[in-house]
């Protein structure tokens, strides 16, 4: 009888955490995915990804290590507005973008 109220209460206890888990996925917009790095892109594992730089961006004033990284798709330009769905990655194979720029891991 002791053992099957321990049972209970360890899976309600597990049941709670993981839709307290589901709830701040879903709050704040988390998608499994995020937590992976610029290292591969987790849909199709290519290496060739590009990180996302946000602010103003004038082609012509910036200077030519910028210019080439951007064109490479190393750099990729995000435009000057940064909010919570701002990828921080992109996979410049399948152009899966992933990863929160405000989230730092
Ligand atoms: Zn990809």
């Amino acid at each position: 009888m002791k053992k099957k109220k321990v049972i209970l209460i360890t899976s309600t206890i597990i049941t709670t955490i993981i839709i307290l888990i589901v709830i701040c996925f879903i709050v704040f917009n988390i998608s499994p995915y995020d937590f992976y790095g610029k290292d591969q892109c987790p849909k199709c594992k290519s290496t060739n990804v590009g990180t996302f730089f946000y602010g103003e961006y004038e082609p012509e004033y910036e200077d030519s290590v910028t210019l080439a990284k951007v064109k490479e798709g190393v750099l990729i330009p995000g435009g000057c507005v940064i909010n919570h769905e701002s990828p921080k990655y992109r996979c410049n194979d399948c152009f899966f973008t992933w990863g929160k720029e405000l989230i730092k891991p």
